[in-house]
């Protein structure tokens, strides 16, 4: 690749505002529109925080974010090894959440999906999954 980086934190819901910073800072190589690098933010924000909420249910483990540069694209992975995803495609439909009660409305694959210009996840139940995004 042309450039990358990679970042492990601990799955606290305070560590996603630095993520999201991290992520926007590694962009600018890139020559964003300010309209990229929120689209952006928003889609780190939706995958670290389905990592937090549904992956560890709370608990305190690693999410791991990768960035790289291919032409001009940002790739773009987030990983968690939690309890991964039994349906990625029931899961990725628009207002399917599995936590209705904690006020999530399931959007945050919509939102991914249409901030970004590709969105693939790959999951192992019991094992994690990695949710990949370019723009
Ligand atoms: P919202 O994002 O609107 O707050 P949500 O998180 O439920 O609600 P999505 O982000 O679209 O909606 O995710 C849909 C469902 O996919 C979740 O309810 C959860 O069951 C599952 N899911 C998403 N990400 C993960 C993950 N990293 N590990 C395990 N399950 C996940
Ligand atoms: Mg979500």
């Amino acid at each position: 690749y042309e450039n990358e980086m990679k970042i492990e934190f601990d799955s606290r819901s305070c560590n996603e505002g630095f993520i999201r910073v991290a992520v926007s800072a590694f962009m600018t190589q890139l020559n964003p529109t300010l309209e990229e690098v929120a689209d952006v933010k928003t889609a780190v924000s939706e995958a670290v925080t389905n990592c937090i909420v549904h992956a560890y249910d709370g608990k305190v483990e690693k999410i791991t974010v990768s960035c790289h540069i291919e032409g001009n694209a940002l790739c773009l992975s987030v990983k968690d090894t939690g309890c991964g995803i039994p349906d990625i495609e029931k899961a990725m439909e628009p207002l399917f959440t599995t936590r209705p009660e904690m006020e999530r409305s399931g959007m945050g694959f919509a939102f991914m999906e249409a901030f970004m210009d590709e969105v693939h996840v790959e999951s192992t139940p019991g094992h994690g999954t990695t949710v990949s995004m370019r723009k």
